[in-house]
Formats: structure tokens, C-alpha cells, sequence
């Protein structure tokens, strides 16, 4: 079984990282989400991997929706305007809801604190129920390794059980992490603590 993604949100650094290679990655990863004919939900603006992700989901046919809090609408974070909807809303808080509301799967690319945050706030949210979306992490250049290893040391050590640990996606080939996105997953047993 088969679920329907049309939407996809991409959390991504707002910084390119050192040399060629992540920008590479972001570029493809934005390819094949075109290519798909997916919406691309992400933090709106034109910073870092999440502008070239969205840039170029967009050059291949993407729907483009940023979610940008007010205190970030300012000229140099938007440095181009590649949304096809630009949301302005109030603050960070807003902002995560609306992106997870409006998207079917999502993707943690290569970034910082800012993405650490949204990935591990979804795939908590995935952990306790509250939805049963797929979380995939976007490992390009091996940059999440060492979080994938943080992980095997949580069920290692008892911290995280071993659904929770299968439950996110690790895929470095944006086409086969797309593919995956679709997978129809058993629900997570209930966390009582
Ligand atoms: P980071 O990974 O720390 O670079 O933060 C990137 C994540 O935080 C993105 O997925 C955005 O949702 C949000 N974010 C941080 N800085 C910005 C910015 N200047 N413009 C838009 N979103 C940002």
C-alpha cells in the first residue's frame, strides 16, 4: 500500500555550508521534488540549502509555499522572491504548525540548529501519535551520520525503542527518499513515558 504525497515540507539550513557539495545535493533534492509535481512547504525566503531547495523544486513545476514569521520578513532574507505563496505569520510557533498542516511527508536536508529543531519536533510528534506522517532524513555528503549514530545509542541504551528508531527515513538518493515518502508505515505503539 501506497500513501498519496502532494505536499512536502523541507526543513534546510539558512546557511551553504562549506564548498560546492551541499548546495549540489540541495539542488537535486529540489529537482526531483519538481520533477514529482509536489508542493514544496518550507520556511520561506531565499537563504542557504532551503533557497536552493525551493528555487529549484520550482524551476522543475513545484507549487512553492514559504511560511516566513513577521520579525523574518525583511529584505535580506528575502533576497528573491521564489514562492508561488508567500505566508506571513506571527511567530515561530505559527510558523511550524502551518508548515506541518499543510504538508504530507517531510525532509530534514542538511542544516543547523534551526533544522535539528523542526526535524526532531515532527519526529517527536511522530513518536507520540499525534500524526502519522513520514519523517525522512536527507543524508547528502553523510552530514546526518553522526546524528543517526546519536540515534543507535538512544536504543542502544534504552532511550529509544526500536519502532521509533525505524520510523525515519535515511535515504542520501532524493529519488529513492521520494519513493519512500509514499511508503504506507505501521503506526508507532503508544509512548506512555
Ligand atoms: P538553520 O538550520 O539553523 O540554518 O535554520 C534553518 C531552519 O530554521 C529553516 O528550516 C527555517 O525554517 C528556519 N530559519 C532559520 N533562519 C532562517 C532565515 N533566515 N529565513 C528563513 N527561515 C529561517
Amino acid at each position: 500500500m501506497e500513501r498519496k504525497i502532494e505536499s512536502v515540507a523541507v526543513f534546510s539550513g539558512a546557511s551553504y555550508g562549506i564548498g560546492d557539495e551541499y548546495g549540489k545535493a540541495a539542488e537535486s533534492l529540489g529537482n526531483a521534488i519538481g520533477k514529482r509535481g509536489l508542493t514544496i512547504v518550507y520556511g520561506g525566503g531565499y537563504c542557504g540549502l532551503m533557497g536552493i531547495i525551493a528555487e529549484s523544486a520550482g524551476l522543475h513545476g513545484s507549487r512553492i509555499i514559504g511560511v516566513l514569521p513577521e520579525a523574518m520578513n525583511t529584505p535580506d532574507v528575502r533576497l528573491k522572491d521564489v514562492e508561488t505563496e508567500l505566508m506571513i505569520v506571527p511567530d515561530m510557533h505559527e510558523r511550524k504548525s502551518r508548515m506541518y498542516s499543510l504538508s504530507d511527508a517531510f525532509i530534514a536536508a542538511p542544516g543547523g540548529i534551526g533544522t535539528m529543531e523542526e526535524l526532531l519536533e515532527i519526529y517527536t510528534w511522530l513518536q507520540l501519535g499525534y500524526h502519522r506522517k513520514n519523517v525522512a532524513l536527507y543524508n547528502a555528503c553523510g552530514y546526518w551520520d553522526p546524528l543517526i549514530s546519536m540515534i543507535a545509542k538512544g536504543t542502544a541504551e534504552g532511550f529509544i525503542s526500536e519502532s521509533v528508531r525505524d520510523a525515519l527515513i535515511i535515504e542520501s538518493d532524493p529519488e529513492i527518499l521520494l519513493d519512500r515518502l509514499a511508503e504506507d508505515r505501521n503506526p508507532l505503539p503508544v509512548k506512555h513515558g
